[in-house]
């Protein structure tokens, strides 16, 4: 069917000149037509099918003409109806030079998601808020300068049947279609967390295969796939088969994930973000009084109305939060215990029944103690994640982005940063890896660049292991409560950052933006579980692999080389010494006078191991800050990923203590607990660092990705090490003071 509706013009024609009216049924565009056109119009068919094409001249009041067409009345640009089919193709393929959308002012709310869904084509619009009259007799006010502020469009009111505001109207167009020639860069919107993880590879698809891209957005070429549009799909085969199939295999992914998580569709998914895209214009100072709206909206509304609030919005976001960290921690705090004195006891297990020498050390402190420290926290970890999934699923994260938006401005960040340092662990329990990736829903690259830079600030679920570990030692009363705090300071110091990059090397006006209030949706049980193992499962498996193999690695130049046969031969001497003078001793006495030389010597081997040397070596450096050579292995490590912190210190621990004692498991904080070099001081400078110092390895590298350039990379790297070393010392040296 949708083959037969041939363009009437070549896209070649200058649009100049050439405007079309659009808009929902009913809203007066016909009456709008007439009046432009008078006598001057022509009634036909589309080409082969029954939809009715009316064309005329209007005359501006300085006598210049321009074609106008009235397009069919839709809702929607779908594929649904062929009305639909029509109007988009119309407006893709004859390319009028704009459009006058004429919206029924009454429903506002509803006539902007045609309005949208143009935007997202790039087509240049100027909004005529017709049925003025009939909005004033219902109540309803529209701040049509905010409007206008918010959408960067154009607004006239008008009142079609009466003729008020239409020369206005038709001017603005023509003067629009002359500076933009019909094309506008397409509006961007997110489709949250799901939608916008697929998308980019999706774009690059379409691009590469060029898939109708002369006509429409690439973006807007990989929705309609998501959305499943027979037309577009149907041209698109035709175009490049083997591209389609591939973009049809990840929508069929996302789709799954869709249904057994949110039992939703992705079109129904990207239906709600666009009127959440209204929504939130609506909200801010464009429409007082009542509009009409669907149920499921006008609910999330009323929600809204509270939860969106200019005074009590930011402090239900506060208890929210708090309520999660604390919850978190009290609960979690039974199952963590449970794990560790698992891992614990396995180590022994494992011990008791293996000869002394490397590949014991290799198990029980290297494999067990390394990867068991961070898989102790999987329990706490799973809690954390569920209450996330809760407050992204049911649509609260979106109200935090919408709620930050303003504080976010004031720092040079654009309201869409929020989203890629949420993802990044701006609420604990993220990773800056796909919050980098996030950033592509930033438009300006200024904005984006900044984000990209300082996402890395945010409590990632790397970072949550070291920081429970010591906040668990040094704050046991009030642990929800510090790692709340750390969690804000990762926040400042993305904005700090931010805030400093913006005034020197980004340096660049903010590019107005609408930030997205989807309808709230109650989550399943099901599908928080789902969404929960995921995140948790993709934590474990980093633990078991890389996390793994770092540890090993670590634990080989924690343990070679070893110390020369004469060095060893003296502790020998020295163990047998101990043994002959001590004859009447009990065995228990003699076993403690041993062990300490055992100690000594487990002590020694470690400083003399590559690692140690390095970690020695540093110490003139970290001193300042507080850091042990110990520390400095395990800073080192976190390069790599940030739970080797964890893994490299319960390793460099259990290897620095004698295996006597170690038949008595310790966990690490035990161990941490009865170091005396541990204090509050140098403890709180080891969080600010670990907080603040260069990303790890997958995410420097999504940096140079995202950014293109090699510098950026460097940048992170040696900025932010920098950065966490004077807030280290910093911090050990006041606190050490008082
Ligand atoms: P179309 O479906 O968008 O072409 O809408 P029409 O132009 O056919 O208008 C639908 C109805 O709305 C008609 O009865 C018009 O007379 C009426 N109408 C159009 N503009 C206005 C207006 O500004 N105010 C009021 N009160 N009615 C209007
Ligand atoms: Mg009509």
């Amino acid at each position: 069917m949708t083959d037969e509706i041939t363009s009437q013009r070549s896209p070649s024609d200058p649009a100049k000149g050439f405007i079309a009216i659009a808009g929902n049924p009913n809203s007066g565009k016909t009456t709008a037509f007439n009046r432009y056109t008078g006598a001057r119009q022509h009634v036909g068919n589309y080409p082969g099918i029954t939809v009715e094409k009316k064309e005329g001249l209007a005359h501006l009041p300085n006598g210049t003409a321009v074609t106008l067409v009235d397009l069919p009345g839709t809702y929607s640009l779908t594929a649904y109806s062929l009305e639909e089919v029509v109007a988009r193709r119309v407006l893709a393929e004859d390319r009028p030079g704009a459009v006058i959308d004429v919206i029924n002012t009454p429903v506002l709310e509803r006539n902007l998601y045609l309005s949208v869904q143009m935007l997202e084509m790039g087509i240049p619009l100027v909004l005529s808020l017709n049925m003025m009259d009939e909005a004033r007799e219902r109540g309803v006010v529209i701040n049509a300068a905010r409007l206008e502020e918010l959408t960067g469009l154009k607004c006239i009111p008008t009142i079609a049947r009466r003729g008020d505001g239409l020369d206005e109207a038709l001017a603005e167009a023509v003067k629009l279609s002359e500076t933009t020639q019909g094309r506008v860069e397409p509006l961007v919107i997110s489709y949250g967390p799901d939608l916008d993880a697929v998308l980019p590879e999706m774009i690059q698809l379409v691009e590469k295969a060029n898939l109708l891209t002369e006509q429409y957005p690439a973006r807007w070429v990989a929705m309609k796939f998501l959305e499943k549009d027979k037309e577009i799909l149907a041209r698109a085969r035709h175009i490049n088969n083997e591209t389609c199939e591939k973009l049809m295999a990840i929508v069929s992914k996302v789709e799954a994930h869709l249904k057994s998580t949110l039992n939703t569709y992705p079109e129904a998914v990207i239906a709600d973000y666009r009127y959440g895209w209204i929504s939130s214009i609506i909200k801010d100072g464009v429409l007082t009084g009542a509009s009409e709206s669907f149920e499921r909206i006008a609910f999330s509304d009323k929600l809204d109305q509270v939860l969106t609030n200019r005074l009590a919005g930011p402090l239900i976001l506060l208890v929210v939060l708090y309520v999660m960290y604390f919850f978190t921690i009290q609960v979690g705090q039974y199952p963590n215990d449970w794990l560790s004195a698992g891992f614990d006891w396995l180590a022994n297990f494992v011990g008791s029944h293996m000869d002394h020498g490397p590949l014991k050390s290799l198990i029980t402190a290297g494999v067990i103690s390394g990867v068991g420290g961070v898989l102790g926290f999987v329990p706490l970890i799973m809690i954390m994640f569920f209450m996330i999934t809760f407050l992204e699923d049911s649509g609260y994260m979106a109200r935090v982005a919408y709620i930050m938006d303003r504080l976010f401005r004031f720092f040079g960040l654009h309201g869409a940063s929020i989203m890629p340092f949420i993802i990044g662990g701006g609420i604990a329990g993220g990773c800056a890896v796909p919050g980098v990736m996030g950033a592509r829903t930033l438009r300006s690259p200024k904005e984006r660049l900044a984000t990209i830079l300082t996402v890395p600030f945010m409590t990632c679920g790397a970072k949550i292991p070291v920081f429970l570990l010591f906040v668990g030692i040094f704050f046991e009363k009030n642990q929800a409560t510090v790692m709340f705090l750390l969690t804000l300071a990762g926040w400042a110091a993305a904005l700090l950052v931010a805030f400093a990059l913006r005034k020197t090397v980004i340096r660049g006006e903010p590019t107005p933006f609408v930030m997205e209030l989807p309808p709230y949706r109650l989550p399943t049980l099901a599908g928080m579980c789902i969404h929960t193992w995921e995140r948790t499962w993709q934590y474990i498996k980093k633990a078991g692999t890389i996390i793994l193999g770092i540890s090993i690695l670590i634990w080989a130049a924690m343990t070679f080389p070893d110390l020369p046969a004469e060095e060893l031969a003296v502790y020998d001497q020295q163990r047998a010494q101990i043994v002959a003078a001590n004859q009447g001793q009990s065995e228990e006495e003699l076993a403690s006078l041993v062990a300490q030389v055992d100690n000594e010597e487990s002590a020694e081997k470690l400083r003399h191991s590559i690692a140690g040397r390095l970690g020695i070596a540093m110490e003139s450096i970290t001193k300042p800050a507080g850091f042990d050579w110990r520390t400095n292995i395990a800073l080192l490590g976190g390069i790599a990923a940030k739970e080797v912190v964890i893994s490299t210190l319960g390793t460099a621990y259990s290897l620095g203590s004698s295996e006597d004692e170690e038949e008595e498991a310790h966990s690490l904080a035990d161990r941490i607990r009865k170091d005396s070099t541990w204090k509050l001081s140098n403890a709180m400078a080891l969080l600010f660092f670990t907080l603040l110092y260069s990303p790890c390895f997958v995410t420097l590298a999504m940096i140079k990705q995202e950014t293109g350039k090699w510098r950026w990379l460097f940048f992170s790297l040696f900025f932010n090490l920098a950065l966490a070393y004077v807030v280290a010392v910093l911090t050990n040296q006041l606190l050490q003071t008082v």
